[in-house]
């Protein structure tokens, strides 16, 4: 058969060669050992918390080897894009902090490899199959899919080893150049496979970054190359973009272990160097039903997608933090020798990743988030809080933007000193732990430890309210609680009441827990003495009336 009458007849509209775009797309002279990585997300649905993991992976690796990190977008399958699929994908890198030295952006592409949107690189695909056609590489195949489905049910029927079309199974592998024309000419649909010349008796190798050596059968499916309508599949784009985009690492999910074999026997075909593989675990969770270890769903966990934490209010920083931990084991090491270090200044090693599935765990995060937020300045967490309830709280919004000094005053306790308090994990927690300090959000309910009786309470609150003023400083705001005690029965003395506690009815904590209550409807607030002084004598008198007669 004359292979280059073939490629003519099939792609007429193509007229170039590789060459052109080996010349266009030139070695990117990158210092040695430098990492040109690529994120290659379908816009098929929202940014998938293992996506952020992915994305963070390729960034780090470039940063840590002075090379190049790239966001391409793979829209070869228009039957599962969604119309807001990129917006999605770029929304949730950007509200993380997330960017790429390369390709899809925000503000359009950037880099001199593109287009990086895999729908405008038609022609190149189609380039590179005119040449593996014109070698003999590549044919087409008529096959309709009832046919299809047809050769898998006598492929069971008759035992064969695997399905798929191969081997004296692939019907259209050996039509003659006649019978093709005649095809075409007809204008039957035809997609391009791949001729492969694997042998399902040999082993073919490669060594994963994150797994190590990895064995597996070698190819032997001729694969589809070019759908009908002339876009490749995901396995020849990926050949064709890694190669000419000149990424020497593909890091992606370990889904794609099983397609491996394909895709090196393709880079021979079509005469490219391999590039390195890593491919990473699957986030994981432990099921709160059976606890089990499974694939965090994107049915069953709200925290699957990206946007979760976004609309929660999770500060950006914590979430990264927290996926570093997952990244890396010795991140957390790295972290307590660098307390102030860009998290992306981490070297990262892809070597140090696991292989098993990394476990997402909400509480560890919850914990990470509290830390970063409890050194955070009053004004950033005013800041981060009103812009994040801007879109989402507008009640909170419009509390905070109408007094903006009050809500800094909040928040500003126990804040700025060497313990600061860990009570906030996200934005959407905010509103619940400023509630009292607001009329508006505030409902008083009183409910005082089992050992205060009601009638003591009312004592306190009785005789707190002839003393309290609110301009009074720490000590002496203190001095007037503790003088409270001894003629209600209490003592200001913690270690006395210990000692001999049938002597007291309780002890100063006691009394302050009640006015505690009485102010706050809670057992537990940040520095009473602060939330007094923010309040004023009149809220302050008002609330401690209005509890004296409802304890
Ligand atoms: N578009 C593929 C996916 O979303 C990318 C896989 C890869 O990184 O090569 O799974």
């Amino acid at each position: 058969m004359d292979y280059n009458l073939l490629a003519e007849l099939l792609l007429p509209d193509i007229d170039k060669t590789p060459d052109c775009y080996e010349n266009l797309y030139p070695d990117r002279g990158l210092k040695e050992g430098a990492r040109v990585t690529r994120f290659a997300p379908s816009p098929t649905g929202y940014l998938h918390l293992g996506g952020l993991f992915g994305a963070l992976t390729d960034i780090l690796t470039a940063k840590a080897t002075d090379g190049v990190s790239m966001l391409r977008i793979e829209d070869t399958d228009k039957k599962r894009e969604i119309g807001e699929g990129v917006s999605a994908i770029l929304d949730g890198f950007s509200a993380f902090g997330l960017s790429f030295d390369e390709g899809v952006s925000a503000d359009g592409e950037k880099g001199k490899y593109g287009p990086y949107t895999q729908s405008q690189r038609v022609e190149i695909y189609q380039t590179v199959a005119k040449q593996l056609i014109r070698e003999g590489k590549a044919y087409p195949c008529f096959c309709t899919a009832d046919e299809l489905t047809a050769l898998r049910e006598r492929q069971e029927k008759e035992g064969a080893p695997f399905g798929g079309y191969y081997g004296k199974w692939a019907k259209c592998r050996d039509l003659s150049f006649d019978e093709i024309k005649k095809n075409i000419d007809e204008g039957k649909p035809w997609v391009l496979r791949f001729r492969s010349d694997g042998d399902e008796n040999k082993k073919v190798f490669f060594d994963d970054i994150i797994r190590g050596k990895i064995e597996m059968p070698e190819n032997v499916i001729d694969e589809v190359l070019l759908k009908s309508d002339g876009i490749p599949t995901y396995h020849f784009a990926h050949v064709c973009d890694d190669h000419f985009m000149r990424t020497t690492h593909v890091i992606r999910g370990e889904e794609w272990i099983s397609s491996t074999p394909k895709h090196i026997a393709l880079f021979k075909a079509c005469g490219y160097r391999l590039p390195k593989y890593a491919h990473t675990p699957q986030v994981m969770k432990i099921d709160e039903e059976d606890g089990t270890k499974r694939k965090l769903s994107k049915r069953k966990d709200p925290e699957a997608a990206v946007s979760y934490f976004v609309e929660t209010g999770f500060p950006k920083e914590a979430l990264i933090e927290y996926l570093m931990t997952l990244i890396n084991s010795n991140f957390e090491d790295w972290r307590r020798a660098n307390k102030d270090a860009d998290v992306f200044s981490f070297p990262f090693n892809l070597k140090k990743m696991s292989s098993s599935g990394c476990l997402f765990d909400m509480a560890k995060l919850n914990d990470i988030s509290k830390n970063i937020i409890s050194v955070m300045s009053a004004d950033t967490v005013y800041q981060r809080v009103t812009e994040w309830a801007k879109q989402y709280d507008e009640e909170l919004y419009n509390l905070f933007t109408k007094d903006p000094e009050k809500a800094r005053a909040i928040l500003n306790i126990d804040r700025e000193n060497p313990k600061p308090r860990k009570d906030i994990a996200k934005w959407s927690e905010v509103k619940d732990y400023v509630s009292y300090m607001y009329n508006e959000l505030y409902e008083e309910y009183l409910c005082l430890p089992e050992n205060i009786k009601s009638e003591d309470a009312r004592k306190i609150i009785n005789e707190y309210r002839k003393v309290v003023d609110f301009s009074d400083d720490k000590q002496v705001w203190f001095d007037k609680i503790k003088a409270l005690c001894i003629p209600l029965g209490f003592t200001p003395n913690v270690k006395e009441y210990k000692q001999n506690p049938d002597a007291f009815k309780g002890h100063v904590g006691d009394v302050s827990t009640v006015i505690r209550v009485a102010l706050t409807g809670r057992t537990n607030t940040p520095d009473m003495h602060a939330i007094i002084g923010i309040l004023g004598n009149d809220e302050v008198q008002r609330r401690l009336e209005s509890a004296e007669f409802s304890v």
